[in-house]
């Protein structure tokens, strides 16, 4: 079980130091947004800014400004002091690849039941698993 954990952690860690290195803080911010949204039963997300700019690696000012941004295309839907209510179909739009990249990993090293929700697709890309 915790080499089942170990290896969910390091794919984890590989695909974040990734995007860390080559995609823009806005994307990151909405995987974040979105992983916590995975843990989370409606979209009403408790995290303050100073948390994100620790997950994120940047200062709390650039927190602020790339916020209004995701606010403005209405991923974020409000912000006030330490709780964030967000769009999850937006938040997937803005969010790089990363995103399904974690959650597919996850989902192939944690049994069914431990990996996060899987995102509803509005786009009809689901998988079906056929092949015709
Ligand atoms: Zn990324």
């Amino acid at each position: 079980m915790v080499q089942t954990f170990t290896r969910a952690l390091v794919a984890q860690l590989q695909q974040i130091a990734a995007c860390n290195a080559l995609h823009p803080v806005e994307q990151r911010m909405a995987l974040w947004l979105l992983r916590l949204h995975d843990e989370t039963e409606d979209d009403v997300l408790r995290v303050t800014q100073d948390a994100m700019a620790e997950l994120l690696g940047v200062r709390r000012p650039t927190v602020t400004q790339v916020a209004a941004k995701l606010k403005d295309t209405g991923a974020i839907r409000s912000a006030r002091r330490g709780v964030v209510e967000v769009d999850r179909g937006r938040l997937e739009a803005t969010t790089c690849h990363c995103y399904q990249a974690i959650s597919f990993r996850l989902s192939r090293i944690l049994p069914r039941e431990e990996a996060p929700r899987r995102p509803h697709r509005r786009d009809g890309a689901e998988h079906d698993g056929s092949h015709t």
